[in-house]
């Protein structure tokens, strides 16, 4: 098997894997980008983003990621649908390799590979994903037209889902373990001027209730120890994400939350040559335009580090 070689390896295809594509590209470094199971990340499963920079009238998030992606190849990068399955950080060149089959070396690699959203874990949960159960409002929920549907969380990401599933659905309950939402006060203004979102406080999900046809409802216990059955058709979770870390994790130093853990103000990783960017190294913000500050910020110090001067 003939071993491709490369100076710069982009692994992941959000904002931040972008933007150190189009850095790098303008630095003649030749990049090579593997978009990885979700072309475009996340961003392709939200509606429109209203507060990234320079888009005045908002845009939606498809289309950014497709202006992005235009821009990185305009300005030369490799762009490659793939998935990275497997990498060696133990020596340099480093060695990744590519749907099982494709070998690469490679003088240095930027990991920019998002984060995934969580479920609960029951069982019933799982039996019914794909079937009522989803992670994705914006990609999910035009298949419940005129239904009832239930949102599980309380933060930004459950606001802005309940309030594009108002928009199709008969009914949306927002089910909130704590008696209070954690969104920013904007969202939360606009859940509740919503007049089909219900907001059901101190209520956590025991089970999904559902048939061959898919979901028919769920359990609902309080923390009073009530419980309630709601009926519902789509089932729709919103309870943050878990950092894409399982191709690394056995080279890359994580932090407390499973991260990838920098050199703070860096993109720097424990491994000399391999950078982190997105929302693969953050918990905090993991918003469009940090996750593209964060793909600049690993394009220019692994310029350096080629350079020899970083
Ligand atoms: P968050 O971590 O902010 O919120 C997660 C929510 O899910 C919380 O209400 C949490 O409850 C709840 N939750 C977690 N685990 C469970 C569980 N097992 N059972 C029931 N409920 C659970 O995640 P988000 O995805 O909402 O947001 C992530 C970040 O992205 C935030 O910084 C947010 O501000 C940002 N964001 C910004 C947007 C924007 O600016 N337009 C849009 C979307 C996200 P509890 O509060 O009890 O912990």
């Amino acid at each position: 098997m003939t071993i491709e070689k490369v100076r710069v390896l982009i692994i992941g295809s959000g904002p931040a894997g972008y933007t150190a594509a189009i850095y790098l590209s303008r630095a003649n470094l030749a990049p090579v980008l593997y978009q990885g199971i979700e072309p475009g990340g996340q961003l392709t499963t939200t509606t429109d983003i209203e507060n990234f920079p320079g888009y005045p009238s908002g845009v939606s998030g498809t289309q950014m990621m497709e202006d992005l992606r235009m821009q990185a190849e305009r300005l030369g990068t490799d762009i490659r649908l793939g998935i990275v399955s497997k990498v060696d950080f133990a020596s340099r060149p480093f060695r990744i390799v590519v749907d099982d089959v494709h070998e690469i070396s490679a003088d240095s690699v930027i990991v920019a590979t998002g984060a995934s959203a969580k479920y609960l874990g029951l069982e019933s949960e799982y039996r019914f994903r794909g079937m009522g159960v989803s992670a994705c409002a914006t990609c999910d929920g035009f298949f419940y037209r005129k239904k009832d549907v239930a949102v599980v969380g309380g933060g930004d990401t459950a606001c802005e889902e309940a309030s594009y599933l108002a928009t199709l659905c008969r009914k949306v309950y927002m089910i909130v373990r704590k008696d209070h939402l954690r969104a920013s006060q904007a969202m939360q203004d606009r859940v509740r001027k919503t007049p089909n979102i219900e907001i059901l406080f101190e209520y956590n999900t025991t089970e999904v209730l559902g048939n061959d046809d898919g979901v028919t409802g769920v359990l609902i216990t309080k923390t009073d120890g009530t419980t309630r059955r709601l009926p519902i058709d789509g089932f729709f979770l919103a309870i943050g994400h878990r950092p894409n870390t399982e191709l690394v994790k056995d080279y890359i130093t994580l932090d407390s939350e499973g991260y990838i853990a920098t050199v703070p103000g860096t993109s720097k990783t424990n491994v000399e040559g391999v950078f982190a960017a997105g929302d693969v190294k953050d918990p905090h913000y993991r918003q469009a335009i940090t996750a593209a500050g964060s793909g600049c910020i690993a394009a220019i110090d692994c310029e350096r580090y080629l350079l020899g001067i970083g």
